[in-house]
C-alpha cells in the first residue's frame, strides 16, 4: 500500500530518464519525458541532417555543406559523393526500363549540390516556370541538370532521379507538358518513382510518398495509381488518356 502511494508521489525518483545521446541522467525539469529525452547541453547541439539527433563528436567526414552534419550511423544511407549519385542514376534508368519500359533519348545530367545552392536555384526556376516549392525543397531542374542535395537520403534520392526521368519521358513523349494540370504532371512523375522504388526494393520510401497528404504529389500520385486500375499502362505512359475526365472524378474522391 504504501510503495504504491510513494509511486504516484514521485514517479521520476522511480523511473529515471536518460539523455539518449550522451546517456547522463536528465534532471526532471528538463526535457526529458519524450520518446527520445534530452537533456539541456545535447539540445544546444548541432543536429544531425537524417535523424535529427544532436551528435557528439564531429569528425570531419560528418560535414555535409555548411554547418550541416550527420551522425555516424546516418552517414553510410546518404548520398555525399558525386560518383554515387552517377551510380544511382544509372540504377534508375535500369530499375524504370525494367518497370515500365521507360528510355530516354536525351539524359539530363545529374549534379550534387550544396542546400543553399539547391534553395537558390529553387527559387528562381520557381520564379519563372511557377514550379511548386515540395519540388524545390528536394531538387530543381535547370539548363538540363538535375540538383540533388548532398547528404539527401539514398532512398529519397532514388526517388527524386525516378521522378525526373519522368519528367524527362513526359517531355520526350507527350505534348503540351507545361500547360498540364500539376497535379497531372506531377502525378505521373510520382507514379513513375513509385514504379522505379518498387522495383528496386525501396518499399518504405513508396509507401512514404503514398501517404503525402498535400494536394499535388500525394493526391497526384494517388490519382494516377486508381488511373492505373481502369486504364491500359502503354496509354498512361504515352499520356493518351483523357485526364480532365478522369481528373474531376478522383479528386471529388480524395477531397479530405
Ligand atoms: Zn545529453
Ligand atoms: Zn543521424
Ligand atoms: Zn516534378
Amino acid at each position: 500500500m504504501s510503495s504504491l502511494t510513494f509511486l504516484r508521489l514521485d514517479p521520476y525518483q522511480i523511473q529515471p530518464r536518460f539523455c539518449c545521446v550522451c546517456g547522463t541522467r536528465i534532471a526532471t525539469n528538463e526535457d526529458g519525458r519524450g520518446s527520445r529525452p534530452i537533456c539541456d547541453l545535447c539540445s544546444t547541439r548541432v543536429r544531425c541532417v537524417a535523424c535529427g539527433l544532436p551528435i557528439l563528436d564531429l569528425e570531419p567526414q560528418q560535414k555535409i555543406d555548411g554547418g550541416i552534419r550527420a551522425c555516424n550511423s546516418c552517414l553510410p544511407d546518404l548520398v555525399v559523393k558525386a560518383s554515387a549519385l552517377g551510380r544511382l542514376f544509372r540504377i534508375a534508368l535500369v530499375a524504370l526500363d525494367t518497370a515500365l519500359s521507360i528510355r530516354i533519348a536525351h539524359l539530363k545530367q545529374v549534379r550534387l549540390v550544396s542546400r543553399t545552392e539547391v534553395i537558390r536555384t529553387g527559387r528562381r526556376a520557381r520564379l519563372e516556370q511557377g514550379g511548386s516549392p515540395l519540388d524545390i525543397a528536394a531538387t530543381a531542374s535547370q539548363d538540363g541538370t538535375i540538383l540533388v542535395r548532398r547528404g539527401e537520403r539514398r532512398d529519397s534520392a532514388f526517388g527524386i532521379l525516378c521522378h525526373e526521368i519522368g519528367h524527362m519521358w513526359q517531355y520526350e513523349n507527350w505534348s503540351n507538358v507545361d500547360a498540364l494540370d500539376p497535379v497531372i504532371r506531377e502525378g505521373f512523375c510520382e507514379w513513375v518513382a513509385l514504379h522505379g522504388l518498387l522495383q528496386h526494393g525501396y518499399d518504405q520510401q513508396a509507401r512514404k510518398r503514398l501517404k503525402r497528404r498535400d494536394s499535388v504529389y500525394g493526391a497526384g500520385l494517388r490519382y494516377f495509381v486508381e488511373l492505373a486500375r481502369v486504364v491500359p499502362e502503354r496509354e498512361i505512359l504515352y499520356g493518351q488518356v483523357n485526364f480532365p475526365q478522369f481528373l474531376g472524378r478522383i479528386k471529388e474522391h480524395f477531397r479530405t
